[in-house]
């Protein structure tokens, strides 16, 4: 070991495990590049404004999470710690919004939070996200949740849930935040919760401690206090939902931890991963664009957490069928052999074959050991009796079969399907 370790609530991704998140990482976005989402790549640290802006002053994410630094050159920058507020400033920094609405568009990658890490929860993390900016409509809403289900049942997953909520927008919002903060001031809460009330009331239905839940019974609900249109839009968004066979559950009490939300939100969680359930989640954010100094782009999209995902697939027994990253492992015995199986490897590759070498020059007993190791189909193995006869002994590694194959052969025999 050396002397250094990964930081607190960070872990690598090594070989082999990385390969599910690689896998995961590729099933989640399958759907969205077959639904017109384009993929968009942001800086991994912005102004930190963007964020206080666009995630909201009163977040936990804000207040407490973010790695905020500033540069030599005195700008005050912060590590990312989700998506949404950097995919629409580049969005909106390259004029997409003005080329045809709505934008869609995907993106994968690292975030920070400066959280107290735990099982599920990190430092660093990965999510794959999507967005599309520039439309109010609820099937864009519909097609977001049906595209995040798609994802996790490509991967095998069954036992998550959909939780569905509509936040309201300006016209009802505010009057049910007045209600909802006439409630809260009557119940017996700490000091940080009593503060919450006046900043960000909606959070404290969120609250996960059963002595507060225990006082909530009687809350007023957004849901019934929803104006018409508020009303008439979600109610379109479960039609939908419905009318795709995407099961949800509907949940008053659902909020989330970003302000920008309005409307429709929803969140993936997963019920064997214990207290960091939620997988995905994310909604409406139609005054985002705004608060960041655009025009007015209502707009929809969701994140997917790429490390819980691959919690989720542990907890459900799921082992991923990835193909072995190699078919061909050459095993050289002697100089000549080297020179000629060495170039031989390289004739596979080009020819889209997965091949790897017995590097470093070890005897056949540890160069076997090591295409067994590679998870190869075949060994190709050879020495100088078979060169000089022209041919290389090709090894079947399930069956254990060997046969001669003649060197100018091998290629067209291992590119053929099947083998
Ligand atoms: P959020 O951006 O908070 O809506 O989170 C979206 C998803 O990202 C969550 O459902 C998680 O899967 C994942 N996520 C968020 N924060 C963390 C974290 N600290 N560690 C691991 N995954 C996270």
């Amino acid at each position: 070991m050396s002397t250094f370790q990964a930081p607190k609530g960070t872990y690598d991704l090594i070989p082999p495990d990385s390969a599910a998140y690689l896998a995961v990482r590729e099933a989640i976005a399958a759907p969205l590049r077959r639904s017109g989402y384009g993929y968009v790549e942001t800086p991994g640290f912005e102004d930190v404004e963007l964020f206080a802006r666009g995630v909201g002053e009163s977040t936990d994410i804000v207040t407490k999470e973010m790695y905020v630094f500033e540069t030599k050159g005195g700008s005050r920058l912060a590590l990312r710690p989700e998506g949404t507020a950097s995919v629409l400033r580049a969005a909106l920094q390259a004029n997409l919004h003005k080329q045809g609405l709505p934008v869609k568009l995907w993106y994968s990658g690292s975030y920070y939070r400066y959280e107290r890490p735990q099982k599920g929860r990190y430092r660093h993390f990965s999510q794959v996200g999507a967005e599309a900016i520039g439309a109010e409509d609820p099937a864009l809403d519909a097609e977001l949740i049906i595209l995040a289900n798609d994802a996790y049942r490509s991967l095998g997953l069954s036992n998550f849930r959909i939780l569905l909520n509509s936040l309201g927008d300006k016209e009802c919002r505010p009057a049910y935040r007045a209600a909802l903060q006439d409630f809260l001031r009557g119940l017996d809460l700490d000091e940080d919760t009593r503060r919450r009330i006046d900043i960000n009331p909606l959070r404290v239905l969120d609250d996960k401690r059963p002595a507060v839940q225990a006082q909530l019974v009687g809350v007023p609900l957004l849901r019934d206090h929803l104006c018409e249109a508020c009303k008439e839009y979600h109610e379109q968004v479960r039609e939908l939902l419905n009318d795709a066979g995407v099961d949800f559950e509907d949940d008053p009490k659902l909020v989330r931890g970003l302000d920008y939300y309005t409307r429709t939100t929803f969140e993936f969680v997963h019920d064997g991963l214990g207290s960091q359930s939620a997988v995905g989640g994310g909604g409406r954010y139609d005054g985002l664009s705004e608060m960041i100094g655009g025009p007015a782009l209502p707009s929809v999209g969701w994140a997917l957490g790429v490390d819980r995902t691959v919690l989720a697939l542990e907890a459900e027994g799921i082992e991923l069928e990835l193909p072995a990253a190699t078919t061909v492992f050459a095993v050289p015995l002697g100089e000549e052999a080297r020179r000629v199986l060495f170039a031989k490897v390289s004739e596979l590759r080009r020819a889209g074959v997965a091949a790897d070498f017995a590097y470093g020059g070890k005897g056949i007993k540890a160069a076997m050991k090591a295409a067994n190791r590679s998870g190869a189909r075949f060994a190709v193995v050879a020495g100088e009796r078979d060169l000089a006869e022209g041919v290389v002994q090709l090894k079947d590694m399930r069956t254990g079969e060997q046969e001669p194959v003649a060197l100018d052969a091998i290629v067209d025999r291992l590119r053929a399907p099947g083998a």
